[in-house]
């Protein structure tokens, strides 16, 4: 179990991925059945902008149900076993190409 909170009031606009969920999709190396709340079986519908309650400076992306991305503010228990992928698009999606690639 981990524990997160919810900073959907921070989530940026979709990046190039076309969506936040799209982007945890493209990055974690996961496939996300429900929603990764513990306890919850809501779909997947919204990538979850969370902090780690150990890594407060760090934002990241986790699936959530809208249920739960409406929690703004709230911590949520996550399952352990979930990826984060950096809501950061420096390193991932925003990254630039090497040139002339
Ligand atoms: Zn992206
Ligand atoms: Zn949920």
């Amino acid at each position: 179990m981990m524990r997160v909170k919810n900073r959907m009031d921070l989530a940026a606009d979709a990046c190039s991925c076309g969506g936040w969920l799209q982007h945890w999709d493209n990055y974690s190396r996961q496939r996300a059945n429900f929603c990764m709340v513990i306890g919850c079986d809501g779909k997947p519908e919204a990538g979850g902008w969370v902090q780690k309650e150990a890594e407060p400076d760090r934002l990241v992306i986790v699936p959530l149900c809208k249920a739960c991305a409406a929690k703004v503010g709230q911590t949520l228990e996550i399952v352990n076993n979930v990826n984060l992928v950096s809501a950061g698009t420096d390193d991932t999606c925003g990254r630039k190409k090497a040139s002339g690639y």
